[in-house]
């Protein structure tokens, strides 16, 4: 089996296909503490790609209340077990974040679902770790929303003990997904018809229709769940990361149409190759707030998640790997800089390759230095005449 780095892994990795790598991968930094579940992004995919017969079941962008919501439901839960039984000697990670021996996030050294499969699965052919969700597992798109963990993890019951900051007792928080579009896709590594394929110039993983047969290894494969059997056409589909709009330079519908501004799409470089002017390369490699959804299973996936404040350490390391609560530390503790840049989510809906903070603006720019969009860095605030004095006091700026 062919051997790749993957880097948030920290080593090497057996992958069972022979990766491209494309020219530029594209990719997204979601940040989770200002998701409201207004389930606009949702509907704005569900509305231009899956209101068809057949795709009443396809939610290609979906927000889950965490720790229990999901979609299918128990995803992350069934995955995370299987790993667990195909590898008892434990799914953890050595080497400090810090300490850069091996990689930025240490280095894992558990079972990917690639890894876990060549172990344990037979026959050859089953290629990746994974399983068919059921119908029933399909059927609730949103089941526990809103839903808190009660003491001790105990289901529907809130904490009559009260809340202990930094940590909640009582927590839950919105994990909004799309396809990861990942460097080393499980989809396309199990598909035996190689209908599935990476773009040589984005990286945007898509699904040939045309040869699809309806075998569902891709479904089986992905652990994100993010591949959906059309049992109306017989095929497979998934998110397209919307290619007709980032070909004109435009951010996805569900980044565009996003209340929350939670979303930035843009080009991730390796780490070694990292760029401080690229906003992407800023969030995840310089200042390190933004972590990938489950690195250990091993696809490095291409959504990065600013980790939401107020829930377990524990949990979140589980849900994003090593770092979290030094990425925490920064977000919380945000310089102009930092707190500049958040700013410019959702500020236009153009992709924003390049960025800069000048005195109190942050400024988005095209690769040639092209101005785009222009944040100020603290909102003006104008105070209407006979407005209540002590009104004039509220906080003007936001992290
Ligand atoms: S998230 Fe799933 S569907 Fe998307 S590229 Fe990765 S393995 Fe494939
Ligand atoms: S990127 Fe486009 S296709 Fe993918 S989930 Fe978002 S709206 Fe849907
Ligand atoms: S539109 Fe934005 S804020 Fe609303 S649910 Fe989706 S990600 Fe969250």
């Amino acid at each position: 089996m062919p051997t790749v780095k993957n880097w948030q892994l920290g080593r090497e990795m057996s992958y069972p296909y022979d990766a491209r790598f494309p020219s530029r991968q594209f990719a997204f930094v979601f940040n989770i503490n200002r998701c409201i579940a207004c389930q606009s992004c949702t509907m704005a995919c569900k509305s231009t790609w899956t209101f068809s017969k057949g795709q009443e079941h396809m939610w290609w962008a979906n927000v889950e209340t965490k720790p229990y919501g999901g979609y299918p439901q128990w995803w992350d839960a069934k995955i995370l077990g299987k790993l667990e039984e195909a590898n008892p000697e434990g799914q953890s990670w050595s080497g400090k974040p810090a300490d850069g021996r091996f990689g930025p996030y240490g280095r894992f050294d558990g079972q990917t679902v690639f890894e876990a499969a060549a172990r344990t699965l037979t026959p050859d052919s089953a290629r990746v770790l994974g399983y068919l969700p059921t119908d029933e597992e399909w059927n609730s798109p949103n089941i526990y929303e809103d839903n808190p963990v009660g003491k001790r993890g105990v289901r529907n019951r809130l904490d009559d003990t009260g809340v202990q900051l930094p940590v909640h007792n009582t927590w839950f928080f919105y994990l909004a997904r799309i396809c990861n579009h990942c460097t080393y896709p499980a989809c396309l590594a199990a598909c035996p018809r190689t209908s599935i394929y990476k773009r040589p110039e984005d990286g945007i993983v898509l699904l040939d229709q045309s040869r699809c047969r309806g075998y569902q290894e891709c479904v089986k494969a992905c652990p994100y769940k993010k591949v959906f059997f059309n049992a109306l056409t017989g095929v497979s589909e998934k998110c397209i990361a919307c290619f007709p709009k980032i070909e004109q330079g435009l951010q996805p519908q569900c980044f565009a149409n996003c209340i929350g501004k939670i979303r930035l799409a843009g080009w991730l470089s390796p780490p070694d190759k990292a760029n401080p002017d690229n906003p992407l390369d800023y969030l995840v490699h310089v200042r390190k707030v933004a972590k990938p959804l489950m690195p250990q299973l091993g696809l490095e996936p291409n959504i990065y998640y600013i980790p939401p404040l107020h829930a377990p350490p524990g949990f979140l390391e589980q849900m994003f790997g090593p770092g979290v609560v030094e990425a925490l530390a920064t977000y919380r503790h945000a310089d102009d800089d930092l707190a500049g840049l958040l700013g410019l989510f959702g500020s236009t809906e153009r992709v924003v390759p390049r960025w800069k903070r000048t005195g109190q603006d942050v400024i988005g720019l095209e690769e040639d230095g092209g101005e785009i969009v222009r944040v100020p860095l603290k909102e003006p605030v104008h105070i209407r005449a006979g407005y209540d004095e002590t009104r004039k006091i509220m906080r003007t700026n936001c992290p």
